[in-house]
């Protein structure tokens, strides 16, 4: 039995609050907030990587509480995935939130030793393993504040794929632009995906404006205009509207049809009573006056003061990007994929002399070269690209295949160093008419074992 797939099932908005595992204080846990269902949910790895596991920190919260463990993929393999799952099962957890994760604190780009790369698991793998329980309930993490047309297109393909993985239900990334709240909501409708959508709030501080600024928080936007308005009030001592704020977009949401929210950093006993009490105060209110107050609080003018400053990077795929696409993709037809290739390939490499460790490594040299240059193949041992329209997910630094994290900025990746690969794919997909394989094709992970051989006799064996 779970209480909030219960919720979620009759349609009962609710609350989660989230949780660090690094937390050593008592933790007032409540069973409802103004009214609505309360859960707990524990993120994962947020102030370090060596957080304490949610795993291990469930186990302490109070007798019957319902609770929500995040799961990141980051610095993990499906390995570590699948014994996550087993320990869950066993303790009797079931509802997930699994993310890819944003970038690890200690991130090694694999620069000096290759084979020491950080590694992320895909939301989309662990989705696929995890759904072979059917009793899971299973979240995933999704970035409507996406403010370049490739890169919010990448979103919402990947999202796609996210519930074709078997995904239940859906929480987004932590925003305040009511416009791209309403926009994904009305995506799922317009593509018939029935999963509830919960959207990720917090009381906005100053400070917390700031230090996400300050510390580049992947997929959070702050604008030059919110930390105006924050400071404003801070100067002028209307901090209190921090709160109401946060009320007026919990009550938005669930006029707009969300099916709850995710509660960031307000765990504390005080905060919570603060936000309930606005929850209650303003609760009878409809959705065009809450809007009025919420634009009024934000000083909202032109509708633009949640998105930022847009730049101009390409916004079509080049012609010579379109042409190595043709090339490729006739190449791989003929290849790999045609009757004739995978007979002959099957006969070339079933054979014994392939077993052997020089001709092994050969092989996997002959075809790094011939692949590196053009693609920049890393030698992975499962070749995608028939997948990925010939765009390598080894030039990702997350190494993401299935579609992009949430942590790009205008098309840049979360890394700062280039376009976000998925980007670029995302406009290929549009200029070559295969927008649906980045939104069906589930690409499978790629275990450790795999990597460092030739994926060519992997392919054809
Ligand atoms: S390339 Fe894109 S998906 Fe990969 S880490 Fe950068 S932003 Fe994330």
């Amino acid at each position: 039995m779970s209480l909030f797939i219960d919720s979620l099932k009759a349609q009962n908005f609710c609350v989660l609050v989230e949780y660090l595992c690094t937390m050593k204080v008592a933790l007032p846990v409540r069973s409802s907030l103004a009214g609505y269902p309360v859960y707990m949910t524990w993120a994962d790895r947020v102030q370090t990587d060596e957080d304490p596991s949610p795993l291990d920190v469930a186990q302490n919260a109070p007798e019957g509480t319902e609770q929500v463990l995040h799961y990141s993929g980051k610095g993990r393999d499906i390995a570590n995935f699948e014994q996550f799952l087993k320990q869950a099962k066993a303790l009797g957890l079931r509802n997930l939130l699994l993310l890819s994760g944003d970038k690890l604190k200690n991130h090694n780009d694999g620069h000096l030793q290759p084979e020491l790369r950080s590694r992320y698991l895909e939301s989309v793998n662990m989705v696929m393993a995890a759904r072979r329980d059917p009793s899971l309930n299973i979240g995933v993490a999704f970035n409507p504040f996406k403010y370049a047309e490739a890169e919010r297109d990448a979103q919402y393909f990947k999202l796609q794929k996210k519930i074709q993985a078997g995904a239940d239900y859906i929480i987004t990334q932590l925003g305040f632009d009511l416009d791209a709240l309403k926009q994904a909501k009305k995506f799922l409708e317009s593509v018939h995906i029935q999963r509830p959508i919960l959207a990720c709030v917090m009381p906005l501080t100053l400070a917390r404006a700031n230090f996400m600024v300050k510390h580049k928080v992947a997929g959070i936007v702050i604008t030059p205009h919110m930390l105006n308005v924050l400071a404003e009030e801070k100067e002028t001592g209307f901090t209190e509207r921090v709160y109401l704020r946060c009320a007026l977009q919990i009550l938005i949401c669930k006029q707009l049809g969300f099916a709850g929210i995710h509660l960031s950093a307000c765990h504390k006993a005080e905060e919570q009573m603060r936000l309930e009490r606005y929850l209650e105060e303003y609760g009878h209110l409809e959705l065009d006056a809450l809007e009025l107050l919420w634009n009024s609080f934000w000083q909202v003018k032109t509708g633009k003061e949640f998105m930022p400053t847009l730049t101009s990077y390409s916004r079509q795929p080049t012609s010579s990007q379109i042409i190595k696409y043709q090339h490729l993709h006739f190449m791989h037809d003929a290849f790999f994929e045609s009757k004739i290739a995978k007979g002959v390939g099957k006969l070339i490499f079933k054979a014994q002399f392939w077993e052997q460790a020089t001709v092994a490594k050969a092989l996997l040299k002959t075809e790094f070269v011939s692949k590196h240059g053009v693609v920049g193949c890393e030698s992975c041992g499962q070749c995608r690209l028939g997948d990925t329209l010939y765009i390598c997910p080894e030039t990702c630094p997350k190494g993401l295949a299935n579609g992009p994290c949430g942590g790009t900025t205008l098309d840049r990746c979360e890394f700062g160093d280039r376009e976000c690969i998925h980007s670029v794919k995302a406009r290929l997909a549009k200029a070559v008419d295969q927008t649906i394989v980045l939104k069906e094709k589930l690409i499978p992970t790629v275990p450790i074992e795999i990597r460092g051989t030739s994926s060519w006799k992997n392919w054809y064996v």
